[in-house]
């Protein structure tokens, strides 16, 4: 048996993200839009899905049909929204398990109408073969009386060149396809997603172009659309300041919610520590800081570059680049302590400025950003300790 208080420890305060997601989504819907709530950041944990569960947002996504899974597992009601353009070798789960995908390929399209029609008519036989379903979940194409199809959102790329229609016309012959040939598919509306491959910024120009692209398919299919998805956190900051044009109704939002915070957003209303990671101090000792002896590569091959600054007193933690990606993506919440580098079981910290104060035990806490989250959640080395939300 592992002790039940080993570290490191990533904490998260369930009150906090709470917070941050009504604060967020009450801003969203004064401007008529709402917010998918985008769990791949922490690997779709249930404690946490079910705090966006309460919130009310319409969709849980994920790039990741298998997190979708585990969350319909858990007993998440949700509909659920998979971020990632399909491959054509998942779309069986797709079908069975997503409510709502965006989409840029006709010919996936085509396959995934299929593989929605036989989910539903697999799901009718093992119905009517008396089978017991108290606990399966009924696919999105299933047949009651009528038919639920799954949706599609129709992805534009508007220049940051990741997925998405370059050509217009390809979209618009898509979106007729699905609207009069694919019966088991809904065509929900047109998506984009910005500030991702090409650092192209979500602007109200690019939002602009989106609901004329969303306006055209409208004229084309003869009906007004659901949805017109303006992107990710990276659009927020246009509801934030007032300049979001009318019209985009649908926001994906990861990043922003979990830590309070994105490049380009004033946010004053959120919490910035709704995650804390622990780590215990294994050695403290004065050390030169300039290596001795004959310099190679380090631990993962590079060459690097050190500074002499003579003597200085260092911490040893005991969590390295295994749990958290990258020492640039974690910061000390104690000032004065600087990471200086890691392998992959251990972090250096210079603690020359508060040395009176660090001690072998101790635990120190970490600030992390987006990108270390995604490893400290799909690790089972980093313990994790839920602080729930005060409910009264
Ligand atoms: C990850 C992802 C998001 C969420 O991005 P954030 O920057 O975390 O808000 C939205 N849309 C797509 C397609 C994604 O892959």
């Amino acid at each position: 048996m592992m002790t039940e208080n080993r570290y490191p420890v990533l904490e998260i305060d369930l009150g906090k993200l709470e917070h941050n997601l009504r604060e967020i989504m009450a801003r969203c819907a004064a401007s008529g839009i709402q917010v998918a709530g985008v769990v791949k950041g922490f690997t779709a944990w249930p404690e946490m899905a079910r705090v966006y569960e309460r919130c009310g947002c319409p969709y849980l996504a994920s790039s990741r049909i298998e997190q979708l899974k585990k969350l319909r597992e858990a007993g998440i009601r949700t509909p659920l929204m998979l971020l990632r353009v399909p491959m054509l070798s998942e779309l069986g789960d797709v079908a069975e398990v997503a409510d709502i995908s965006l989409q840029s390929e006709t010919e996936t399209l085509r396959q995934l109408n299929a593989a929605v029609e036989k989910a539903a008519k697999d799901y009718k036989n093992r119905r009517a073969g008396g089978e017991r379903e108290t606990e399966s979940v009924e696919p999105a194409g299933s047949g009651h009386s009528e038919v639920r199809r799954h949706k599609v959102i129709l992805m534009a790329d508007l220049g940051d060149l990741r997925e998405g229609f370059w050509d217009r016309q390809e979209l618009i012959r898509a979106a007729l396809e699905v609207e009069r040939d694919l019966p088991y598919l809904e065509l929900a509306g047109v998506g984009t997603n910005l500030t991702c491959f090409g650092s192209v910024k979500a602007t109200p120009e690019k939002m602009r172009e989106l609901l004329e692209i969303a306006a055209q398919v409208e004229e084309t299919i003869g009906r007004e659309l659901t949805y017109v998805c303006g992107g990710a956190s990276s659009s927020l900051h246009m509801v934030l300041d007032g300049t979001m044009p009318a019209g985009v109704n649908l926001l994906r939002l990861g990043e922003s919610v979990l830590l309070g915070d994105f490049l380009g957003c004033e946010m004053d209303f959120t919490y910035r520590d709704v995650f804390t990671l622990k780590a215990e101090v294994v050695e403290v000792k004065d050390k030169p800081s300039y290596p001795s002896g004959e310099l190679t590569a380090d631990a993962f091959g590079r060459i690097r570059q050190y500074e002499d600054l003579g003597i200085r007193r260092r911490a040893l933690a005991a969590m390295g680049l295994v749990d958290y990606g990258s020492y640039t993506d974690i910061r000390p919440r104690m000032r004065g302590i600087e990471v200086i580098g890691a392998s992959s079981d251990h972090t250096i910290l210079d603690v020359e400025a508060v040395k009176e104060r660090i001690h072998v035990g101790d635990v120190l806490e970490f600030d992390i950003r987006y990108a270390s989250m995604v490893y400290l959640t799909n690790t089972d080395s980093v313990r994790r300790v839920f602080i729930p939300a005060d409910l009264g």
